[in-house]
């Protein structure tokens, strides 16, 4: 099942070949989507052992993305424990409140590890392949792509769907001109180990040059927590020196490299900016991780000529959004969700394949580029990044 190791021979069908490229919520959705279609030479290749939540934590997904999991068999009530969607904007000045704000959120919120188990549990067996690292993309004699992975070994596909996520190496090797660019402030995030009785919906406290949002998670051991992101400016010299990579390198954070310096310094800033409350969850989290907030130049492609197939980008391979507009994950699901018709049309209809994918791009091009202007400019409205907008001083 799935892709050929280079040396195998081919399979007894004539289904194309898929290969997706990572396994943590793009690239198994798009497989199960795939699987539902009827396609069965599909392979989802993880470099990691087991995928993990890397700064993942609270997912917003809107409905559209909720209504693709639950057409693959992911009732959102396995997905969303806490069914709340309203948003609350307390506005802080001087560490205390002075006003809340009321919204209310087209969809509901999941968790990355959630929703990344619901995904992998239905997978077909042998589908997913751990420990498989892509490390470059080539065309063989008869015009397959091959992939060759960190340990050796090679495969060959027909199609190669990289969702890779932030540090896509698909995006690197085809489409190299689209490099990512520090954006000057960091998502930091933890988990505090219990929830709050009086914390039910998404919550975001906005002091001017931070924000810091929380909402209840269930843990990976099942216990009820408080997920929490904390947004802070730094420069990328002090990103550098603090945690050991330029942000565009290290573009998730792990816990254990994170120093007592750097947590000290969040610490401070913490007890200086944000409400007591708010504070106090960060003090009170003894493992952090986080996100380097990037940016990126507007995709003109979706889709690449590779040999006699084609290379896909998806997701955060394609771009990597703002957080602050929850679209990430959105993109992923959706993006997959329209391949896997393209994809279908082809196989079931006999539908040209390259107008189905070039119809695809078109369709789904547009929501990136709206998505990569707005961040930065809700990113400025906070006073976050390298582009912040003064404090409004009220009359
Ligand atoms: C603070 C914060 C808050 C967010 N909030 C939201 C939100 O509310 N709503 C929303 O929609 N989005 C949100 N996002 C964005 C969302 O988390 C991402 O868009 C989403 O995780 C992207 O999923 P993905 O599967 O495309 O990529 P990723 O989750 O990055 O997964 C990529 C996978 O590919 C694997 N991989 C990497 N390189 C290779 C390789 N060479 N070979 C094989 N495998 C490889 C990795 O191990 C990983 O498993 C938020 C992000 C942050 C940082």
């Amino acid at each position: 099942m799935g892709i050929r190791d280079s040396a195998s021979p081919a399979p007894g069908d004539d289904q194309p070949s898929i290969a997706i490229v990572g396994g943590s919520i793009t690239g198994p959705t798009l497989a199960l989507l795939l699987h539902q279609a009827g396609f069965t030479n599909v392979s989802v290749l993880e470099a990691s052992p087991r995928p993990h939540a890397q700064a993942g934590g609270v997912i917003g997904l809107e409905h559209s993305a909720l209504a693709t999991l639950d057409a693959i068999g992911i009732p959102q009530r396995e997905v969303v424990p806490f069914p709340s969607e309203r948003v609350v904007a307390v506005h802080v000045s001087d560490r205390q409140e002075v006003g809340r704000v009321h919204t209310i959120y087209p969809g509901r919120n999941t968790g990355w590890h959630l929703l990344n188990t619901a995904l992998l549990n239905r997978l077909p067996d042998g589908w997913l392949q751990p420990n498989r690292a892509v490390r470059s993309l080539t065309v063989t004699d008869d015009g397959k792509a091959q992939l060759e992975f960190a340990r050796g070994q090679a495969a060959t596909a027909d199609m190669v769907v990289f969702a890779d996520g932030r540090r896509s190496t698909g995006r690197r090797l085809l489409d190299p001109s689209r490099p990512l660019h520090y954006a000057g402030y960091v998502a930091w995030r933890g988990q505090l180990p219990h929830g709050l009785p009086e914390l039910s919906d998404f919550t975001r406290y906005e002091p001017h040059s931070t924000q810091f949002n929380c909402f209840p998670i269930l843990r990976k051991d099942g216990s009820i927590g408080v997920d929490w992101t904390f947004y802070l400016n730094m420069t990328g010299e002090q990103f550098t020196e603090l945690l050991g990579a330029a942000p565009t390198q290290r573009t998730y954070v792990l816990p254990h490299q994170i120093g007592p310096e750097v947590r000290a310094m969040v610490l401070e800033q913490a007890r200086r900016l944000l409400p007591p409350a708010a504070a106090a969850m960060v003090e009170a989290t003894e493992e952090w991780n986080a996100a380097p907030i990037v940016d990126i130049d507007p995709p003109q492609h979706m889709v690449h000529p590779i040999g006699a197939g084609h290379a896909v980008l998806l997701g955060d391979a394609l771009a990597p959004v703002r957080p602050h507009t929850a679209r990430g994950a959105n993109h992923g699901i959706d993006q997959a969700h329209g391949l896997s018709i393209a994809l279908s049309q082809h196989l079931h209809h006999d539908a040209d394949l390259g107008a189905a994918l070039n119809g695809w791009q078109h369709r789904y091009l547009p929501a990136v580029h709206h998505a990569l202007e707005l961040g930065p400019r809700l990113g400025s409205a906070m006073g976050l990044g390298v582009t912040p907008s003064p404090e409004l001083v009220p009359a």
